[in-house]
């Protein structure tokens, strides 16, 4: 859990802003004492690169919820890790499946699409990095 001000703080949900880019569905922690609000440390690598490719694909909102398939109940929950060994394979087949949707937006030369699942790509490989990187240990 984290703590702020000596309180624990409340998993939420709500929209930020980065820029002019509003992103909907973020995963927060929030202080009821000092009401201070923070990106949920889970998820905070994935808000970043989100919010940086929306907004530099000039996005006036996007939806946190539609790039990062997070279960709620793992985000907000208090022990530390399931089974990293599922998690990576889950997320390479959607890194997979994005890919082989890239192939069918460029054929139909749909060009939003295409960079919907760009920002989603970029969203699972950070995410496959820190699943590699928290896995060095122990094994
Ligand atoms: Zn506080």
């Amino acid at each position: 859990m984290s703590f702020c001000c000596g309180a624990s703080m409340i998993g939420t949900k709500g929209t930020l802003t980065h820029y002019r880019t509003q992103v909907h569905n973020v995963p927060l922690l929030y202080c009821p004492v000092c009401q201070r609000i923070e990106v949920h440390y889970k998820v905070e690598s994935e808000y970043e690169i989100l919010a940086e490719y929306a907004h530099g694909d000039g996005e006036s909102e996007i939806d946190f919820q539609d790039y990062v398939l997070e279960d709620d109940a793992e985000i907000f929950s208090n022990c530390v890790s399931v089974d990293s060994d599922n998690k990576m394979e889950a997320v390479r087949n959607q890194i997979d499946l994005s890919l082989d949707l890239l192939a069918v937006a460029k054929q139909m030369e749909d060009k939003r699409w295409q960079i919907e699942l760009k920002r989603r790509l970029a969203v699972m490989s950070q995410k496959l990095e820190k699943l590699q990187s928290g896995n060095g240990r122990g094994a």
